[in-house]
């Protein structure tokens, strides 16, 4: 072991192992440390080293504050010990994930970093429901917002009426709001929408419906979910439907 340790902010994808890159598989294999989140499977973490000292440092809504101090300290601490650390976070660990603010404090401590991206939930998750946020004609942007902030609705989305197509993570609680402010900015009631439940994982499930649906409180969802506004959605039913069609019953006659 080396005098200096080293700290990985790795990503470990929506929850699919297959969707670690090989660089995080490699390194997990090599850490002495790993700290994770809430939404790491168990499946990535069977790539950490059998020694290694698995820490789950998930947070429980109300205490993020508090939590992230001490996630920080045991950082250092490993580190300052000369052990290499991974610090795996959901999808990728820049996407809404503080990792960027775990580097910076890092440094600040002068301990070596490396990023390792991951496959983040807001692009793999709806592209494996068969709902790609670009498509020639359809749509030319995307935005990939939080639904989630600390007084209510503080986000002004009328800046985001204007994008084609949006992604909104942590948006599940707040949807009913979110729905209606977008209306309020001029998209239209008819808009489809989709929230894709548990991404990647055996469990997933999706929900389609309008954004007026969603803003009536007609779409029952459960968190983690990833929601899609924009007529992407629609080509869902094109992809994901079956590739022949379904003989219709009584046509033979
Ligand atoms: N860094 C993560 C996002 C962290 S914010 C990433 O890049 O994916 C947490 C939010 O991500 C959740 O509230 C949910 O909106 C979304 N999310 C993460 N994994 C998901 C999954 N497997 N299925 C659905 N949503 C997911």
């Amino acid at each position: 072991m080396g005098t200096h340790g080293k700290l990985y902010v790795m990503g470990a994808g929506p929850g699919d192992a297959e969707l670690l890159t090989l660089k995080a598989a490699r390194a997990l294999g090599e850490c002495d440390v790993v700290l994770y989140d809430r939404l790491v499977s168990r499946e990535v973490l069977s790539f950490a080293r059998a020694d290694a000292e698995l820490i789950y440092v998930g947070k429980h809504p109300g205490e993020q504050e508090r939590t992230q101090e001490q996630i920080f300290e045991l950082i250092c601490s490993h580190a300052r010990q000369g052990k290499r650390v991974a610090r795996l976070k959901g999808g990728d660990p820049l996407v809404f994930g503080r990792g960027a603010e775990e580097w910076r404090l890092a440094r600040e401590q002068g301990i070596e970093v490396e990023l390792i991206p991951g496959v983040t939930s807001a692009v793999g998750v709806p592209g494996m429901a068969g709902i790609p946020l670009t498509y020639r004609g359809v749509s030319q942007s995307f935005a990939v917002i939080t639904g989630h902030c600390h007084d209510g609705l503080a986000e002004d989305w009328t800046k985001f009426a204007a994008i084609d197509t949006l992604v909104v993570l942590m948006g599940v609680t707040n949807r009913r709001a979110i729905a209606a402010a977008l209306m309020a900015a001029g998209r239209s009631a008819e808009e489809p929408v989709a929230f894709i439940e548990r991404g990647s994982m055996p469990e997933e499930r999706v929900v389609d419906g309008t954004l007026g649906s969603v803003a009536a409180g007609l779409l029952e969802v459960a968190s983690p979910a990833v929601w899609v506004i924009g007529e992407v959605v629609r080509l869902r039913e094109q992809l994901m439907g079956k590739a022949r069609p379904e003989p219709v019953p009584g046509a033979q006659g």
